[in-house]
Formats: C-alpha cells, structure tokens, sequence
C-alpha cells in the first residue's frame, strides 16, 4: 500500500486529513515539470511576472480567513496568530512582486568596451519547511524565488501539508502558469531528500532542526549545490536593571510563549542582571501563570497546543522534575498540552538552558554586568535572535553590536518583518531570507563584457 501522511488536529486529536506521501518517483516527475514552467516564466516579461505574483497576493487575501481556518486545525495555532500568517504569505508575495521589475544587474567602468551583469534565475528551487510557522515560511522561499524567474517545489512537513497545498490551488486560480509552483507533501527522508539529491534542482532553502539542516547541507556540498539553511536558536532576552522592569515583565512571556514556544525567535533564555532579578521575577512569574492556555479558536486564547505527541514528549523531556519552575495552566484531557513553564536555578550550560525545547519553556539565568551578559547571551551554538531591554542608549548600541547573532531588537521583541533581512549567524543557519536582498538570493550572477574596439 501506498505511504500516507494523517494529519491529526493537535487540540483534540482528531483526525483531519489522510495526504498521500509522496514518493521520489513524484519527485522527478514533478522536477521534469517544473523545469519546463521555469523556461517559460523566465521568459516572459517582468510586468507579467509581477502582475500575476500580485494577483496571487490578492486572491490569497481573499482567503485570508479559509486559510486561517485550516492552520488552526492542522497546527493548532491561535485564530489571531493564524490570520497574521495567512496575511504574511499576501504581504510577502506583494512585496516580491514589487521586486521584479527592480532586479537590475549594474553597469561596471572597464576599457575598450562595457561590462554589465544580469541576475538570472537558477532554475527550479526546493523548498522543505518545518511545521511551526508552515504558511509564511513556505512563503518566504517560493515568493521571492518566484519573483526572481525560477519555479518552486514546496515539500511540506509531515504533520502540516494542507495549507500548503491549498496554496498552490490559489496560484492556479490567480493564473499562475501550471506546475511553477508545485507542493510535494512528504516524508523527510523520501520526499525531502529527493529534492536535495536530484540535479535538476539547483537550490534548496530549508527551515528545521539544525541535525537535519547539517545532513542536508553535506548532501549539497557534494553538488556544490545553493542552499539558504533557517535553523535553531535559543535566543537571549538581555534584561538590564536600568530598564523599565515593568515592560520589560509584561512582554516577556509571549516573547517565548507565542506559538506555544514553537518558534526559532522565540526568546528562551531570560537573562537578568542580578541586582534586579527578584523584582523581575516578582513581575515576571505572575505574568507567566495568567497566560491564557486552550481552544484555538477562542479569540481570547493566547496559545494552542504543541503540534504532535512527539513534541510533547521531547519537550517533558526537557523539564524533569528535579527543576524548579513556575508553571501556568494548560487544559487537560485530548490534546498536546504543555502548560507555559519558567525555570530557575538551573546551571547555564544545562540542556534545558542550551538546547532548542520548542516549547513553552524559557529560563531565567542572572548575570553581573554588560560584559558578563554578553558571554552568557553567545554561550550557545545558536545565534539566530535576542532582544536586550536597557534606558542607556549606548549600552543598546554596544550590546546590539556584541550579541552574535542575526535578530536583535531593543526594548521590544520584535524579528520578523518581510521588508528587513531575517537570518542566523553561527549554527542558526546560512544566508538571509526576506528584506531587500530577498530576490537576489535566487540568482546568479553573470558579468558581460562587450568589446567596443571590433
Ligand atoms: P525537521 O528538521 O526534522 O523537519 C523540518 C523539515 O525537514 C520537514 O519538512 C521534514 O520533513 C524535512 N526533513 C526531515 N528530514 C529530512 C531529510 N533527511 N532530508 C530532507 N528533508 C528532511 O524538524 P522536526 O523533526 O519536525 O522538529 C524537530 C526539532 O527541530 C524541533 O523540536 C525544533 O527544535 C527544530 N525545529 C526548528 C524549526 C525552525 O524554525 N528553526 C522548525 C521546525 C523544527
């Protein structure tokens, strides 16, 4: 019998779509297909190509809430989060589509003739996204490789297939040319890995766990093979005691809960400087026990579930019961529950303090002074985010400059716009998606001379 993938309902358990899986035999059919569509888009005009990636913005908008709808059955994110994200993938596509009439190669001063570049298209890319944020992140790889003149395999993760290939419905409907976008719902290791060996493949932008991003990043090597990785982070939340406590308290909870903590941003490692750290924590613990845990659907909710039993149990895995923690509530009963947890006293090169739980724990760690925070916060493999919360302008400035790692927001948590670069340094991941420079990530380029002495 042929494989298939079950997507359960992570609130309630319930079964809500069996997707074939797909095989590598798929995989190359679906390469030989997009190979010819990429030929044709590439081809046409730019205004054309615009115009249809803004219509497929449009009709996506139009579907704004039916796709909300399917992410909160599918991944159990909150109706509020679920909205953001369909909006993300329109805003995402419009902004690319703003980019193709723009993606200009440059004119460069040489003698006896001229020099200019062209940004051409690669050809087809290979998408693979994780389950945690699967409409914007799979939005954040197809819109602008699109944009740049290149078709798109999309391989879905396992447990999060549908508003993927709901999607690649809506491009069709918008009028985008047949098999350029294309979703390959599938495992791993058959589907995934299909599209990273085959040679009709010229990039692969993945986003997942650092193991898997490693193993993939080995296989292209072989091919010399493009590759943008967005992996882990265990990022930092700097809290100096000059800051606002106060602000600071209050926004530290959604900083690592949203999305039930399954976010590469979220910011898990809650660093204090001693000399506030029992009035933080006076401010912070409450915060953290009110956070309001259930259905999805409740416009009041402020977190689901975790996406599948196995996160669940990676994530008590995490949280043994010799720690000390404050835990909020979580329902009980059907469902992958996980109350919001903070733990304390734990030593800072721990696991649960070095590790991505994907989950909606953080710890809270003290540290003396600047530069002790500054080695506390890189103290991980990890360098995707981190925020730092202080009133001197100047110690914002150094730190921000200090702190390794991609994302850093000062006196807030923000780290994902579509118009600014979004990346991670060190083991966090390779190359930037999103912002300015988005296109040119899915080109190569070519330089021309022109001899005018002949
Ligand atoms: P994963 O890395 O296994 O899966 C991510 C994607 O890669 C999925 O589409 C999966 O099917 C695909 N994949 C898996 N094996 C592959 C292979 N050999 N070749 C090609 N593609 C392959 O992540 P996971 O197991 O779903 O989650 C495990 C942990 O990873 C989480 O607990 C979390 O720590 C981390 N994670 C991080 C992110 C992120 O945004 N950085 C996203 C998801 C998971």
């Amino acid at each position: 019998m042929s494989d298939a993938l079950e997507v359960l309902n992570p609130a309630t358990e319930e079964l809500v779509a069996v997707v074939p899986a797909a095989t590598r035999d798929d995989v190359d059919a679906a390469v030989v297909r997009a190979t010819a569509a990429q030929r044709a888009w590439a081809a046409a005009a730019p205004a054309d190509r615009a115009r249809l990636l803004r219509r497929f913005a449009a009709v996506v908008d139009g579907h704004v809430e039916e796709l909300a709808l399917l992410e909160v059955r599918e991944a159990g994110h909150t109706i509020g989060n679920a909205r953001w994200e369909a909006g993300n993938v329109r805003d995402v596509l419009d902004f690319a589509a703003g980019g193709v009439e723009r993606l200009s190669g440059r004119q460069i001063p040489v003698a006896g003739g001229i020099d200019v570049t062209f940004l051409e298209p690669l050809g087809v890319i290979g998408v693979i996204a994780p389950w945690n944020f699967p409409m914007p992140i799979a939005a954040w790889g197809l819109a602008p490789a699109l944009a740049a003149g290149n078709a798109v395999i999309l391989k879905p993760a396992e447990t999060t297939p549908l508003t993927a290939l709901r999607l690649a419905e809506l491009a069709l409907e918008a009028g985008l040319p047949e098999h350029l976008f294309q979703v390959l719902p599938g495992r791993g290791e058959v589907a995934g890995d299909a599209l990273v060996e085959h040679p009709g493949v010229a990039k692969i932008v993945f986003t997942g766990s650092t193991r898997i991003g490693k193993r993939i990043m080995a296989k292209c090597a072989d091919r010399v093979k493009r590759l943008t990785l967005e992996l882990g982070g265990k990022n930092p939340n700097i809290v100096f005691a000059d800051a606002d406590l106060e602000a600071a308290a209050a926004s530290a909870p959604m900083s690592f809960l949203d999305n039930t903590g399954q976010d590469c941003c979220a910011r898990t490692r809650i660093l204090v400087q001693r000399s506030a750290y029992d009035r933080f924590m006076e401010l912070l613990a409450p915060a953290v026990e009110k956070v309001v845990v259930g259905d999805p659907y409740d416009e009041n909710t402020q977190i689901g579930p975790l996406i599948s039993r196995v996160q669940l149990e990676r994530v008590r895995s995490y949280v043994t019961d010799d720690l000390t923690a404050v835990r909020g509530t979580a329902p009980e009963g059907p469902g992958f529950w996980y109350p919001p947890t903070l733990v304390t006293g734990v030593d800072p090169t721990a696991a649960i303090a070095t590790e991505e739980v994907f989950g909606p724990v953080a710890v809270v760690l003290p540290f003396e002074d600047e530069e002790d925070a500054v080695r506390l916060a890189n103290a991980t493999d990890y360098g995707l985010a981190g925020s730092l919360w202080t009133r001197d302008v100047g110690r914002a400035l150094r730190v921000s400059r200090a702190v390794a790692a991609g994302n850093l927001s000062v006196n807030s948590h923000s780290s994902v716009r579509y118009w600014t670069p979004f990346g991670g340094y060190k083991q966090s991941g390779l190359g930037r998606e999103l912002g300015p420079d988005s296109l040119t990530a899915f080109t190569e380029t070519k330089n021309v001379f022109i001899s005018t002495e002949a």
